[in-house]
């Protein structure tokens, strides 16, 4: 897709709807490979160079998320994309399988998500 101002509002518009339901912080958003190489090495570190292989990329530790923009055909795959790596945030434990697509599809479909609590290391009795 052509990234231009009116999409890349409706991205950033996007973003704030599905941060509100995942109960996340919202994350910051880079939409281009330039962007990507812009950002500071130590946060886009492991997928940095290779980020214009992937619709999107989350980069945990820094509340980063890339959408590769140019590379996605269509809306519906942009919506996907979207809330594929907003899930990667919100369920940072959770690898891709079989519960995480289910979790894109709830998502996709509305559903709102608690807060994500660390479990402590330790427990005192
Ligand atoms: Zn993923």
């Amino acid at each position: 897709m052509k990234l231009d101002p009116d999409l890349k509002l409706s991205i950033l518009e996007k973003v704030g709807v599905y941060s509100t339901r995942f109960s996340i912080t919202e994350p910051q958003i880079l939409l281009s490979t330039k962007e990507v190489l812009d950002a500071p090495k130590e946060m886009t570190e492991g997928r940095r160079t290779s980020a214009y292989k992937y619709y999107g990329v989350s980069y945990l530790q820094h509340n980063l998320v890339f959408i590769n923009v140019r590379k996605i055909p269509d809306e519906k795959t942009l919506e996907n994309t979207i809330v594929h790596e907003l899930i990667h945030m919100r369920f940072p434990y959770l690898a891709h399988g079989k519960r995480f697509n289910k979790l894109v599809r709830q998502g996709l479909k509305g559903k709102v998500f608690p807060p994500y609590r660390k479990r402590s290391k330790t427990a005192a009795i």
